[in-house]
């Protein structure tokens, strides 16, 4: 069995880890299209920080109360930056992680795409899935914000990290997009997939960025595969982080039935570009319905692995239910 799953950095990671457990690896395959939507440059080092949330989800290299970044780590290399006085101040750069980011910057100064980099580094973690950026071309979210000076356009990073994601967001605009190209594997990938994933990751700056790249949504819509989605969503309420504020931006409230509404169905006539077959709302959230999508409630809260891994096997089980 192919398994494809679209995914950001913590929901998409923890939710992969209990995917990976749910699948036998002897006759199965996970590939995973992540987002990079988030990437930056700081201080000269190439940083991506969603990919590296799987990677180090996966391989264990996780700081698992933080959600991202290393374990162990420390902090020498920030706070030496910070003496010199040099911005940004404000991301979480660690000594450990460091080194990731030097090995691929050194990668990609020398010619080698983001996906052969991002390749080359999981021979390390053996996360036991293919990860996949999304696409080897530069694109990086910005976030539309109204300051006293008029409109302006910041990297979502600054606004998530440095605002908080308290600067009321006009909209986002995933810059390079339109002229990115998906990775090599990722449409080969959705085609040949048996099941298609959609993570409880942001809807809007994960997977929704990972949609702007040309060409991922029609695949998925025309794949032979089911899609299935999990909501990020719980009881009206994200479970971590400030996806509300990123749904408010555009327009879509934050419920599991909004979501899922904005995901859209694929099959029907709604004609809107929708991606959905099923999708999977937390047990609290039984009333939801979207058009044309069976939903399936059950519990959705990976409080540890074993939840993560009853997730996608709910999962799983609605796609076999819906190819039947
Ligand atoms: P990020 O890139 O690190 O922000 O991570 P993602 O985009 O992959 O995931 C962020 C989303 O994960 C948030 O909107 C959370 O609501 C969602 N999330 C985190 N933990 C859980 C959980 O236990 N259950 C569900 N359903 N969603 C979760
Ligand atoms: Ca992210």
């Amino acid at each position: 069995m192919n398994v494809v799953t679209l995914a950001g950095g913590i929901g998409g990671a923890r939710f992969l880890r209990g995917l990976r457990a749910t699948v036998d690896p002897r006759s199965s395959t996970i590939t995973v299209i992540g987002n990079t939507g988030d990437d930056l440059t700081l201080h000269g080092l190439r940083v991506c920080p969603d990919l590296d949330t799987v990677m180090y989800t996966l391989g264990g290299g996780i700081d698992e109360e933080r959600g991202w970044g290393r374990a162990d780590e420390t902090w020498q290399v920030k706070e030496e930056l910070a003496a010199y006085g040099v911005e940004p101040a404000w991301f979480g750069l660690g000594d450990r992680d460091v080194a990731t980011h030097l090995v691929r910057t050194r990668m990609l100064d020398a010619g080698y795409p983001l996906s052969a980099v991002t390749e080359a580094l999981c021979v390390r973690w053996s996360p036991g899935v293919r990860l996949l950026p999304m696409s080897d071309d530069r694109v990086e979210t910005h976030v539309l914000v109204d300051l006293p000076e008029g409109r302006r356009a910041i990297h979502f990073q600054e606004w998530w990290i440095k605002h908080g994601a308290r600067l009321p967001a006009a909209g986002f605009v995933p810059v390079g997009a339109e002229d990115a190209t998906p990775a090599p594997g990722v449409l080969a990938a959705i085609a040949a997939a048996d099941v298609i994933l959609v993570a409880p990751s942001n809807p809007v700056v994960s997977i929704g960025v990972i949609l702007a790249v040309p060409g991922i949504r029609d695949a998925i819509r025309s794949a032979a595969a089911p899609v299935v989605g999990l909501s990020p969503i719980v009881g009206g309420a994200p479970v971590r982080g400030m996806a509300d504020a990123c749904l408010a931006a555009i327009g879509v409230d934050s419920s599991a039935a909004a979501v899922g509404q904005h995901y859209g169905a694929r099959a029907g006539g709604g004609g809107g570009g929708g991606l959905l077959d099923g999708w999977l709302v937390h047990d609290g959230d039984a009333d939801t319905t979207v058009p044309e999508v069976r939903v399936l409630a059950v519990p959705l809260l990976m409080t540890d692995p074993a939840a993560a891994a009853a997730m996608a096997r709910a999962a799983l089980d609605l796609a076999a239910d819906l190819s039947r």
